[in-house]
């Protein structure tokens, strides 16, 4: 089993984690007729580009893991920021009302 170092163990990654699948186009190959070949890779965008990284099998786990770290780590903040926006508004309205 290859075990990545720590420094290529990311606590937060942006993205998706998504399977590729593919027909190879050998004739003789089982995906000719069977189940076509899955890639597990990472779909993420750089400065509004569309990226992907197909991933080893080792990758895979903690590529998972990080994805859903930043997910959550996001929502987080989102429902912190928007729970702050709601009480700075009523704040800001009450203080325009005490201005009249
Ligand atoms: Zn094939």
């Amino acid at each position: 089993m290859v075990v990545l170092a720590r420094r290529d163990t990311p606590r937060v990654l942006p993205g998706t984690l998504i399977t590729l699948r593919r027909r190879c186009g050998k004739p003789t190959c089982r995906c000719a007729r069977g189940a076509p070949h899955e890639t597990p890779a990472l779909s993420y965008s750089v400065g509004g580009r569309s990226k992907m990284l197909t991933l080893r099998p080792e990758e895979v786990k903690l590529v998972g893991a990080a994805v859903g770290r930043y997910r959550k780590a996001v929502e987080g903040l989102q429902a912190e920021a928007y729970a702050e926006l709601e009480r700075f508004v009523a704040g800001a309205r009450a203080r325009r009302e005490g201005d009249k």
